[in-house]
Order: structure tokens, then C-alpha cells, then sequence
């Protein structure tokens, strides 16, 4: 085919999709009745199984691999045929769904899936089976239509994603590169950038575990000990996130976020050992959320000095300075995460003809900006990929009980999809 997408080929792509919209729904809704709800997770194996066996029928290549036992992730490609000279194109998903809680609150089984009044019901249908679907549909009918992508077409799903396992990091430093990517996670069929999110251990530890009557000997005049409760201690590092979260909250402010959204979270507080004793250590878990001009690694450099600066000023805090564990590989299996911020480039070639897409498919202009979560986008953006974060689903209802999505912007996003991916996989390099 042409350089340029002629008008008859792609009339007949977008008929494709009405015509096989049904397909679409029954793939959506096999990918929803396999319930890798994470977490726990480690149940990703069988879907995943469903999805290579999809992507090798249409002839992909796959690379497949386990980086946390029984949640296998999956990079495959749909080579084009003079990918060398041609602009590749990343659809980053994640194939794990939210825990679904007390299941009596449903009105349906969530891992039955159906349709009913133009919705899509069960969960992971906005978060997102339902993109996948449109991801895996979409190489499916570019095949069949014999399009003949020139650059190559790759598809990242990965496991773990609602515990910050941060595979899409692998996919990118491990797998192909792309000269553009589409996070298809939720974005309300938005095109947008993202702020991020780093969660962080500080402790505060005594080198000597008191009796709790040597107290009064810690704490009065003539008493001559010197010690400290780790638990007292920690009010005043709280004392000092706060300072700055508030410091943070009049100096800094991006574009698409209401001021003060770069808050400091003191999530959870763990604490001494016994009532008999003075408590010799404590832990405190915080969530930091951050703006898309900002780098994880500045921010929680700014926060270890600032507590730094707050010890000092501390005779005992000074002497026993607290302890920084940044991040983490898992929620559930060492308590940390990170998601990577990601800025919206409105001048890139990619997001500017993603834009011209979508208004012509839906006849609305998209809104841009920046989605009020994280996902993995922020690690293709932090990798170096160009990347949006555009998908179909709808926040409000991601993790949400009685999850479900508009067929109508499914299958318009699906139609977006298809013609993007034949733009620009037929762009020179
Ligand atoms: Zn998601």
C-alpha cells in the first residue's frame, strides 16, 4: 500500500470493525472471564497462554518471560516488511485487573462477563481487557486486510501492574524499541500525560533498646541517659513532610492538576516492640506523588535532605539519623513502587497525528492533559519512547464495583487504532 492511506482502504478498515464488532466483544469478553486479579496475582499464566496463542496466529514473533513466578509477560511483534526504514509503534497493556473486594457487592459475577444497553459488564472492562482486546483486534484486522504495515507493530502485556510491579521497565530496556508508544490503560479516550508516584520506607532506629522504667532517666532533668523513643521521634519527621508537602504545595504547580496535588502521604506506621520497653524503632511508609516535569530521583532527593536538615536540628535525631528505602520492585513483595511521571509532547509528530485520528474517527477534537492517576506509561516515557497515555476506559470506573465501558468508544477507539497504526507504521524513519 501507498505511503498515504487511501480513502477507499480505510473506509473499508473502519467497516471491518462494525461489521466484525462482535469479534471484538466475544475477545473482550474472553479476556475477561480469566480472573487475574492482582492481588494476589501469580495467576496470569492461562491468560496470557489465550493471548500468545492469538498474537502467534497472526504470525508474531514472541518473547516471553517470568520475572515473578506464575505471572509470565509477553513482548511480541508483528514485523513490517522494511521495519529498518519504517517507524515502529508500541501498544503498552497490563493484563492484570484490581481485586474485586466483598463480591456480594456486585450485581453480577465479575468474571462473567455481558452486555447489556450498550455496556460491557465485569471486571477489567476499563481496566483494561477491553483496550487489550482492541489492541489484539486491531493487529488482527490489519492482517486479514492485508494492510501491510512497513514498520513494526509491538504489543506489550504485562503482569502486575495494579501492585507497581514496573514490567513495562523490562519490555523497555530488554525489548524492541519503538519509535512511538500508546499506554492503552485507562485515560477516558483522553490524550494524556501523567504525574508520578514513588513510595519510600523512612526509619528511625535506636543503637540501644531501653526498659520502659529506664524513661524517666531518658526524658528529666539530672537523668543522664541518653536515648530516645523512635516512635516520639517520628512525630517530628512527620512534623517535616508536612512542612514541606505544604512548601511544595505553594511553590510548585504544573498545568492540568489542581494545586497542592503533590502531597506527601503518610500511608502507614509501624512501631516499638512491647509496652515494657521504649520503642527502639519505627517505620514510616509514605506515597509522593509528583508533578510530570518532575524526576523521582530529585524528588525523593529532596525529601531525604529536607528530614536530614530536620535531624540535625534534632541533639538525638542528630546522632541516630534516620534511614531511606526509596521504591521497591512490588507492593506485595517488598512494599515500594514507583510509577514514572510523563509529560504530554503536543508538538510530537506522533501525538499530533493521533490527535488528527481520533478527530476523524469520532468527530470530536480529543481533550489533552493529564490523567489524575499513574500507570506504566511513565516508564516508556522514562525509558525514552515518545508516549501518550490514551485508552478507552473510564477512570471512574476502574477498580470500580459493576466495572464496565462504553461499546460505542470501544470500537471508535478500535477504528482510531487501526488507522494510526497504518499511518505510522508507513512513515519513513
Ligand atoms: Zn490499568
Amino acid at each position: 500500500m501507498s505511503e498515504k492511506l487511501d480513502k477507499d482502504k480505510l473506509l473499508h478498515l473502519y467497516k471491518m470493525v462494525d461489521e466484525k464488532k462482535d469479534e471484538l466483544i466475544r475477545l473482550s469478553c474472553d479476556l475477561i472471564s480469566y480472573p487475574s486479579v492482582c492481588p494476589p496475582g501469580r495467576n496470569c499464566g492461562p491468560v496470557q497462554d489465550f493471548i500468545q496463542g492469538y498474537l502467534e496466529e497472526l504470525g508474531c514473533s514472541i518473547d516471553r518471560w517470568e520475572y515473578f513466578k506464575g505471572d509470565p509477560n509477553i513482548v511480541a511483534v508483528l514485523p513490517g516488511t522494511d521495519s529498518a526504514n519504517y517507524k515502529s509503534l508500541i501498544l503498552n497493556n497490563h493484563v492484570d485487573v484490581a481485586e474485586v473486594g466483598d463480591v456480594s457487592q456486585w450485581s453480577f459475577d465479575p468474571f462473567k462477563p455481558f452486555v447489556k444497553d450498550g455496556r460491557l459488564y465485569g471486571r477489567g472492562a476499563s481496566d483494561m481487557k477491553t483496550a487489550l482486546a482492541a489492541c489484539l483486534f486491531t493487529m488482527k484486522l490489519l492482517k486479514e486486510a492485508d494492510v501491510g504495515l512497513k514498520g513494526d507493530l509491538i504489543l506489550h502485556s504485562v503482569t502486575g501492574e495494579e501492585v507497581g510491579e514496573g514490567i513495562t521497565r523490562q519490555c523497555v530496556e530488554s525489548g524492541p524499541r519503538g519509535d512511538f508508544a500508546i499506554a492503552a490503560d485507562i485515560s477516558d479516550f483522553e490524550i494524556l500525560g501523567q504525574g508520578g508516584v514513588i513510595t519510600g520506607w523512612i526509619t528511625v532506629e535506636s543503637p540501644t533498646t531501653f526498659h520502659d522504667g529506664v524513661r524517666a532517666r531518658m526524658i528529666h532533668a539530672g537523668g543522664g541517659i541518653f536515648g530516645a523513643s523512635a516512635v516520639e521521634k517520628m512525630s517530628k519527621v512527620i512534623q517535616g513532610l508536612q512542612d514541606l508537602e505544604r512548601h511544595w504545595a505553594v511553590m510548585k504547580q504544573y498545568e492540568g492538576f489542581p494545586p497542592g496535588s503533590n502531597t506527601i502521604n503518610p500511608a502507614v506506621i509501624e512501631g516499638g516492640r512491647h509496652a515494657a520497653f521504649v520503642a527502639d524503632k519505627c517505620s514510616l511508609w509514605i506515597t509522593v506523588h509528583f508533578y510530570p516535569d518532575e524526576d523521582y530521583k530529585d524528588v525523593s532527593k529532596e525529601i531525604e535532605e529536607h528530614i536530614m536538615n530536620v535531624a540535625a536540628g534534632d541533639p538525638w535525631l542528630r546522632d541516630n539519623p534516620p534511614k531511606f528505602r526509596w521504591g521497591g520492585e512490588s507492593m506485595i513483595e517488598d512494599r515500594g513502587e514507583i510509577f514514572p511521571s510523563l509529560e504530554l509532547d503536543r508538538e510530537h509528530e506522533g501525538t499530533k497525528l493521533l490527535a488528527d485520528v481520533h478527530h476523524a474517527v469520532t468527530g470530536e477534537k480529543p481533550i489533552m492533559g493529564m490523567s489524575p492517576t499513574v500507570t506504566d506509561a511513565g516508564w516508556l516515557g522514562e525509558g525514552g519512547i515518545p508516549t501518550v497515555l490514551y485508552g478507552p476506559g473510564e477512570l471512574a470506573l476502574a477498580h470500580a464495583v459493576d466495572e464496565s465501558i462504553d461499546l460505542e468508544d470501544l470500537i471508535s477507539y478500535t477504528k482510531v487504532l487501526i488507522e494510526f497504526a497504518t499511518r505510522w507504521c508507513n512513515t519513513p524513519k
